[in-house]
């Protein structure tokens, strides 16, 4: 099967970064949120990114415009009934990507490869409420996806081996590296980084640091390029919360519980970058 029209299901950072990289890679796409201000909002990004190139020389006005022009924006999803590869990158919830992906066996071409960019829901569990498991599959990007290299890429119980060759070969072709991780709860990155994020949040809560303190030691002390704190701000603390619940109740383990902080950060809108507020004031 040649890929020629994808689907982004999301338009918020990593949807409109991993529309940004399939029109670039020269795919047309069709980039989806459930309100017009959602996907004005990631149009806007893109064009902002897109620009940033053109003004540092990296790309010619007129491969910028080609680029947006490859890209359309729809409120209705029923406008997946052409596409040939879905990424789906909606919030972190295990029921709305249950029904979407219902709605979208049900609207997109039954040749069509339907994949999603879960960082934690296993794909087995998401395959099941389909007709098609053996097209589902992970697809897991790093933020920015513009930027970072890595995919994730993760089969699930039934996905094919043409479903898996097709998506490893989809990554290289929008310039990323993939690595193939297993279908278990937070896959390799997730299992990794959250509880790493998690404890940096508890130490925070305990009073072992403040959050300047916690971040440069991780920085100047393991030579991480960004902090634990200022990493989970520009992830998002919903997202970042939403892993730890899947890492919790998937192994049923106290070792992945989320620290009560970063709960009450969440619960009172304080989301990180996103939102302009987390461990960090960003301003309006
Ligand atoms: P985000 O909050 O920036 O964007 C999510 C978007 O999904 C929002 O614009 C929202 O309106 C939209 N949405 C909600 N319901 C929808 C629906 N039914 N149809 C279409 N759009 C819908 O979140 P994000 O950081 O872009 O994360 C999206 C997905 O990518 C999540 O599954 C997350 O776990 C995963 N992910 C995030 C990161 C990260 O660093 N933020 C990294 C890798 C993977």
């Amino acid at each position: 099967m040649e890929i020629k029209k994808i689907g982004v299901i999301g338009s918020g950072q990593m949807g409109n970064g991993i529309a940004q990289v399939a029109a670039t890679s020269g795919y047309d796409v069709v980039m989806s949120d459930i309100k017009e201000e959602f996907t004005a909002k990631g149009m806007a990004n893109i064009t902002r990114n897109l620009a940033r190139s053109v003004d540092k020389g990296k790309l010619a006005q007129e491969d910028m415009d080609a680029v947006l022009a490859k890209i359309s924006t729809t409120v209705d999803l029923n406008e997946m009934h052409d596409v040939d590869f879905v990424v789906e990158a909606a919030v972190e919830r295990e029921d709305l990507k249950f029904k979407l992906f219902e709605d979208l066996d049900r609207i997109c071409p039954s040749h069509a490869i339907l994949s999603t960019n879960t960082s934690s829901i296993p794909i087995g569990r998401i395959a099941a409420r389909t007709g098609r498991s053996e097209k589902i599959i992970g697809m897991h990007f790093m933020n920015p996806v513009p930027v970072m290299k890595l995919v994730e890429v993760i089969r699930g119980l039934a996905t094919s081996d043409e479903t898996f060759n097709l998506t490893w070969e989809l990554s290289k072709k929008l310039g990323k590296t993939p690595a193939e991780a297993g279908d278990f709860p937070g896959f390799i990155a997730n299992r990794i980084l959250m509880p790493m994020i998690n404890e940096a949040v508890f130490c925070l809560y305990q009073s072992v640091g403040r959050p300047e303190d916690i971040d440069t030691v991780m920085k100047l002390g393991m030579n991480h390029p960004m902090g634990p704190l200022a990493l989970a701000d520009l992830i998002g603390l919903d997202t970042c919360l939403a892993i730890m619940e899947t890492l919790y109740d998937g192994f049923k383990d106290s070792k992945y519980r989320p620290c009560p902080l970063l709960r009450k950060y969440v619960e009172a809108g304080w989301l990180g970058r996103k939102s302009g507020r987390g461990f960090y004031d960003y301003g309006k």
